[in-house]
């Protein structure tokens, strides 16, 4: 039987590299019903094959799918808290709230209104943390509902929070090899990782364990990272004979190519380095960072790095909303549209490893697309259209999101 093909007729904005996107005037998307993109660029010649029209509004551009490569489902509650730092954010807000989701039914009730905020807002692919084996188990069974691309990490401590969120690392690694065996036959959408939060909440036997067992099944690792001279200051004091911050974790194992690092703010050259040679997905958070006044992300040191990508850091990020993340990075390091969009795409892909599979519109991709209404836009000017899309939120209206060619939002 011939497979049936989907064609979406708009002007489409697509990444190609670092400050470098296409603009598409009067172009088309074209995909399979397995989700497969086939063609993206000018009219595609169906040569006789079953073609289906995706209605769209007029004046609509086609964009990728937005890649959110760091957030905290389980601070969805708590976002937008002022008036502390991190550390005592974390206690006065966080801990607290991250306690609840233990609560089978809160976790889920919270992983679905989640997974519909980011996908009204066009994020089609998720890095996160969640609380738990319950809360991780909901984070998987709402995602699948959904639809969302997402990786679903189990944040891991055993010391240096409260009591309730402290696990036995024996007891919390046979929770993830459990949690690994429910999910191995799940969509190939989601992918189980491993979150030992921070070195601070973490003992140096369990980041071993954690590096170990994340090396055994070659899973996913996400942490943070040099956030706050606070935070810098106290993992001098618990690890004195560390090098510095990024060494402590490299010395278990955890700096891997698919090891994902949050904010990477106050390193120094040899760590930048570090992280380089190891292949890190380094992801940069300038709304949680701006938030909690941890410091500036120096992205000059960074430029050219391929696997870079942003974060909302919900909760610390008050926003779902990647453009509004883009434009926090603008007003963070000034630098071109192209180089924001980017990030928010196909450089989020490649820090979360898969550039191969989303973040642009190349055939062979997955159909991860938006088709995002603009008004009164200069459509001769793609700068212009990416500046109504990062900068000015009343012009723009996310009407509809796709992942692997399934419409999964539609205002
Ligand atoms: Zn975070």
């Amino acid at each position: 039987m011939k497979q049936r093909y989907y064609r979406v007729r708009a002007d489409i904005l697509d990444p190609v590299a670092p400050d470098r996107c296409r603009w598409i005037k009067d172009g088309e998307l074209v995909f399979g019903r397995d989700g497969t993109i086939v063609h993206c660029g000018g009219r595609w010649d169906p040569r006789g094959r079953p073609v289906t029209a995706v209605a769209v509004p007029a004046r609509s551009i086609v964009m990728p799918g937005l890649v959110d490569c760091h957030s905290h489902l389980s601070q969805y509650h708590v976002r937008g808290r002022g008036g502390h730092a991190l550390l005592a954010w974390l206690r006065n807000y966080v801990f607290v709230e991250e306690a609840r989701f233990r609560d089978k039914r809160y976790a889920r009730t919270t992983a679905k209104s989640y997974y519909r905020k980011l996908l009204a807002r066009g994020v089609t692919s998720v890095a996160l943390y969640a609380n738990y084996r319950e809360g991780v188990l909901a984070a998987f069974r709402e995602a699948e509902r959904a639809g969302i691309r997402a990786t679903i990490g189990y944040t891991l401590m055993d010391r240096g929070v409260p009591r309730p969120l402290r696990q036995p690392p024996r007891r919390a690694l046979a929770e993830c090899a459990d949690i690994l065996a429910r999910t191995a036959d799940g969509p190939h959408r989601l992918r189980f990782a491993l979150n030992p939060r921070f070195a601070l909440a973490c003992s140096a036997a369990f980041m071993a364990e954690i590096g170990a067992f994340a090396r055994r099944h070659r899973l996913h690792i996400q942490t943070h990272l040099a956030e706050n001279l606070d935070e810098l200051a106290a993992v001098r004091t618990a690890f004195p004979g560390a090098r510095d911050y990024t060494s402590v974790y490299d010395r278990f194992g955890l700096l891997t190519p698919r090891t994902l690092l949050a904010h990477c703010i106050h390193l120094s050259d040899r760590e930048r380095a570090l992280v380089r040679d190891r292949g890190c997905g380094v992801v940069h958070c300038p709304s949680a960072n701006m938030f909690l006044h941890s410091g500036r992300f120096p992205m000059e040191h960074w430029r050219g790095y391929p696997r870079l990508g942003l974060g909302s850091d919900v909760g610390a990020g008050p926003s779902f909303a990647m453009f509004d993340v883009m434009r926090d990075g603008y007003f963070v390091n000034m630098q071109s549209l192209e180089r924001l969009f980017h990030l928010a795409t196909l450089g989020g892909a490649a820090a979360l490893g898969m550039g191969d599979v989303t973040g642009s519109l190349v055939p062979g991709k997955q159909a991860d697309f938006l088709v995002v209404g603009i008004k009164e836009s200069n459509r001769d000017s793609r700068r212009d259209i990416l500046s109504d899309l990062i900068f000015k939120h009343d012009q723009r209206r996310i009407e509809k999101v796709f992942v692997a060619g399934r419409e999964v939002f539609s205002a």
